[in-house]
């Protein structure tokens, strides 16, 4: 079966096609010739990741599914979510994102959030979704140099270090991503 991932990016599409069976066909945007921008404007993740499973499946005729991600913290009601990559703007600045959440947490004591994902999936006649979530704490200094977005500041429950020194084999295992991935291979 030929399934499209609904993602531009080689990385993502690499960690997923690892744990796929070789009878299904993994294949990017880029590889379908969908090069316009999907755009994303959907309140939740749940909306933007069916904005994109659908689009491929309407436009293209491909079974299709897509993620979104985004950090939720508690004394924040959830902020910034889906916003996540733009908290501080459309230019999308990871140092800006995390000096805003720092700004915004400066008077609390709670420092508890989670990173969520959610994945929307449209095969056949059939959609449905499914969610990882990795809960942990924000630390108010940057610690490690891998991974990307807010991974500095976030350490998971269960360590004492932060994502970016935590490095992509554990991140890989225990993420919220990892875990959403699981969730959709178990269930196609
Ligand atoms: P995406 O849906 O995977 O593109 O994630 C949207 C945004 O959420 C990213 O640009 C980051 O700001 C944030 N984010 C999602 N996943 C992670 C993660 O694993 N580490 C750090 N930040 C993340």
């Amino acid at each position: 079966m030929k399934l499209v991932f609904a993602t531009h990016n080689p990385n993502k599409l690499e960690e997923i096609k690892q744990l796929l069976p070789d009878s299904i066909e993994l294949l990017s945007l880029t590889d379908i010739g969908c090069t316009e921008e999907i755009e994303e404007t959907g309140k939740t993740l749940e909306e933007n990741a069916y904005i994109k499973a659908r689009y491929v499946k309407t436009q293209y005729g491909l079974n299709c599914f897509a993620d979104d991600s985004g950090l939720e913290i508690d004394a924040l009601n959830g902020a910034p979510g889906v916003i996540s990559a733009r908290y501080a703007g459309p230019q999308k600045d990871n140092e800006a994102n995390i000096a805003k959440v720092w700004e915004n947490l400066n008077n609390k004591s709670n420092k508890a959030a989670q990173f969520r994902t959610v994945i929307a999936v449209c095969i056949e006649d059939k959609e449905w979704d499914c969610e990882g979530i990795v809960r942990g704490n924000l630390i108010d200094e940057k610690r490690g140099t891998g991974g990307f977005g807010y991974d500095p500041i976030f350490i998971p429950d269960g360590y004492t270090k932060t994502f970016a020194e935590l490095g992509s084999e554990i991140k890989n295992k225990i993420s919220h991503r990892a875990k959403a991935f699981q969730l959709f291979l178990k269930q196609l």
